[in-house]
């Protein structure tokens, strides 16, 4: 008998030869259709409906915190706030067809269509020098309500393509509401002590994962406690960035 066998990774091979099988047969009689328009695709969003989101590369941006900028002047994200993370990269813009999608992916736990961006996040991994992936973690009662976290989900998919590990080194400890549902002007002080550093940091370059940066506040609360506990850089990554004027 081979030496190497082993019953595991016999049933993990297994089981993943099962798992492409039953999915190709689920996909011949039940293909995937594009979250937006309901065309066939094979991530659930069409080539045609992604390329109407307004990718922020694309755009004039704040290389320093992803916020699109119309004419050449100063960001005001970094001048009016606090921002605790050396960059944030952002793929596009929470607004139109963007916001839609998000939306699909936050509110409606439709976590397939993030595959739809691997080629995007490749990108994004090979243009930054990180040793491991932090997710930005939901209050223990909202992740068991809605049984999802995408911040989660995208972390794994950054996993995936980077073979970097995923550390859970934050704990959120204080119930606050979505950024997104409450006015402007209480988000920056909304996160503020809700997140504690749970695991060791020290020295390491840390991809800190969101799914929405809205005023950026999450993000720096995040990176400010991270650094705190000795973590070397933190460079901050949301799928989707809100807009000025929001
Ligand atoms: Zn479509
Ligand atoms: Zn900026």
């Amino acid at each position: 008998m081979n030496s190497n066998f082993s019953f595991s990774s016999f049933s993990e091979k297994s089981l993943s030869f099962i798992k492409s099988l039953f999915q190709s047969f689920s996909y011949l009689f039940f293909p995937p259709s594009c979250i937006v328009c309901g065309e066939i695709a094979e991530h659930s969003l069409c080539a045609v409906c992604k390329s109407k989101i307004d990718f922020i590369q694309s755009l004039p941006h704040c290389k320093r915190c992803s916020l699109i900028l119309h004419e050449n002047v100063e960001c005001p994200d970094c001048a009016n706030f606090e921002l605790n993370f050396s960059r944030l990269v952002s793929l596009f813009s929470y607004s139109d067809y963007g916001e839609f999608v998000l939306r699909k992916i936050k509110f409606e736990g439709k976590l397939f269509v993030l595959e739809a961006f691997t080629y995007e996040i490749q990108e994004v991994v090979s243009s930054i020098d990180f040793d491991i992936i932090v997710p930005v973690p939901s209050y223990i009662s909202r992740f068991v309500k809605r049984g999802y976290n995408p911040a989660l989900s995208m972390a794994s998919l950054f996993s995936k393509i980077s073979s970097k590990p995923v550390v859970f080194a934050l704990e959120k400890i204080k119930n606050t509401p979505s950024q997104l549902d409450i006015p402007k002007e209480e988000r920056l002080s909304n996160p503020r002590g809700a997140f504690s550093v749970v695991r060791n940091v020290e020295g390491k370059k840390i991809l800190l994962v969101d799914d929405v940066a809205t005023t950026c506040s999450t993000l720096s609360e995040c990176s400010k406690v991270l650094r705190e506990k000795g973590a070397d850089d933190v460079i901050a990554f949301a799928l989707g960035r809100t807009p000025l004027l929001r």
